[in-house]
């Protein structure tokens, strides 16, 4: 194998430097590849944390996601659809506290009566909050999965400027064995088209620790990021859910639980490495799997942190996995909460700012 070093120098890294990279298991080989990606993120997008409130204001779902707690199939949670008000609130709450940004996150309706209702509360949030702070209001990004070219321009029309849409694997045979039928990979990648097409900054991401998963699989995922120019990346490890038809991976993931961790976290680094000055989230599952995986996610090149603003009565109904943090009831400061975190490993805060993707801003210069 290469050394190690030689990989790290290299200007341009192909799929075999990204699998020698994300196969390192020695904790010093591991040490060099998080240095290296912090600091590739320090001089590309700085030291900063931007937080996107995230308010998770429905689980209605039409889709049937093998891996997914708010499948349609769940019978066992009660769904909810949070109010015009309460989304209002929970918008403003992150205003109020120099979030400068939310994501509006649901499971996937298509109606019309769905996307006018998302439109009205965006341009509501944005009208309520252009302010001396904010010049263009709160950053809106929508996470609401596949919807039309029409239903995403009016969206992005309406004010929200960013979108969440994983491609959750970009093997397109290991895509068809965690969806039904009717979800498929062409469509998944026309939306993110779509979405670029517009002018949203578009994120994308994966699932790490799928079964049957392959570490070629993670790398060609990476170069796929690449590939369609994403701006920004959310990637996590995938945790079982009981209520799923793939509750019988149970065995397989407490087995590979902490490879799992370890290799999202590689994962992060090896995209901040590859990819450099896109944001990338340290995302809520890296914490199911270790009390500090967040902060852990912060040190491997992540920038961008997403506290929960979900109101606490709904919060246990939008399980997607198993052991997903802050959902009791006595956690009502999830803010407060993150910052303390960011802050206890030396990083600050970008307080009322977009923290936008410098990658896409970047794409304006050229
Ligand atoms: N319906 C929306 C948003 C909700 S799901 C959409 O499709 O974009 C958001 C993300 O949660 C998914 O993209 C998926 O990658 C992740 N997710 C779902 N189930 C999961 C599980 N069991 N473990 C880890 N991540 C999961």
């Amino acid at each position: 194998m290469v050394l190690l070093k030689e990989i790290l120098e290299k200007t341009e890294l192909t799929q075999a430097d990204l699998i020698s990279l994300l196969s390192c298991e020695l904790p010093d080989e591991i040490e060099q590849i998080r240095a290296k990606a912090y600091e590739i993120m320090k001089s590309e997008v700085g030291e900063k944390v931007y937080l996107r409130g995230l308010i998770e204001f429905s689980n209605i779902c039409v889709n049937d996601c093998y891996y997914c707690g708010i499948r349609r199939s769940n019978k066992s949670i009660q769904r909810y659809t949070l109010q015009y008000d309460e989304i209002l609130d929970c918008a403003m709450f992150a205003f109020r506290n120099g979030y400068g940004s939310i994501v509006l996150q649901s499971g996937e309706q298509r109606t019309k009566k769905f996307i006018d209702f998302l439109c009205r509360i965006i341009s509501e949030i944005k009208a309520k909050t252009i302010s001396d702070s904010l010049p263009n209001g709160l950053g809106i990004t929508l996470c609401i999965g596949e919807q039309t070219y029409a239903s995403y321009k009016r969206l992005f029309e309406a004010g929200a400027h960013r979108y969440l849409l994983r491609i959750e694997t970009s093997n397109p045979e290991l895509f068809r064995m965690i969806h039904p039928r009717d979800i498929s990979f062409e469509n998944r990648l026309e939306c993110l088209y779509s979405l670029k097409d517009i002018g949203f900054q578009v994120g994308t991401g994966v699932m790490i620790g799928l079964p049957g998963q392959s570490l070629e699989d993670l790398a060609n995922d990476i170069l796929f990021f690449k590939e369609i120019d994403a701006d920004m990346i959310g990637m996590g490890p995938y945790i079982v859910h009981k209520e799923t038809p793939f509750a019988n991976f149970e065995d397989y993931f407490q087995k590979n639980k902490r490879d799992i961790y370890k290799l999202s976290l590689k994962m992060i680094a090896v995209v901040r490495i590859f990819l450099r000055d896109v944001n990338i989230a340290s995302t809520t599952a890296l914490q199911a799997l270790y009390p500090f995986g967040r902060e852990e996610g912060l040190r491997f090149g992540a920038n961008v942190i997403m506290p929960l603003l979900t109101p606490v009565s709904v919060r246990k109904n939008y399980v997607l996995y198993e052991g997903k943090p802050c959902i009791d009831e006595f956690t009502n400061s999830c803010g407060e909460c993150i910052i303390a975190r960011i802050e206890s490993i030396g990083r600050t805060v970008g307080y009322n700012q977009f923290g936008d993707s410098k990658h896409y801003h970047k794409k304006d210069k050229i």
